[in-house]
């Protein structure tokens, strides 16, 4: 089952570079897989975070156990 490609907020942790990626709705090629290096130091170890889906779902569960976390102590 394909799954629809969904458009990447990219961050760069090293120098604070950030895009975002929108997939084409056709014919995926190299050209249009998302960057996997920061053009502005090299840094290959991107973080890609989906706008919307399951990735945005679990990022707002941890952000709410962080905070409950946080309140505990
Ligand atoms: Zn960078």
């Amino acid at each position: 089952m394909p799954i629809p490609p969904q458009p990447l907020n990219i961050h760069c942790p090293r120098c604070g570079w950030h895009t975002r990626w929108q997939p084409r709705s056709d014919a995926l090629t190299a050209k249009d897989l998302p960057p996997s290096q920061c053009p502005r130091c090299g840094n290959e170890a991107l973080d890609l975070h989906p706008l919307r889906g399951v990735g945005a779902l679990v990022g707002g569960l941890l952000g709410r156990l962080g905070t409950f976390f946080d309140n505990r102590h």
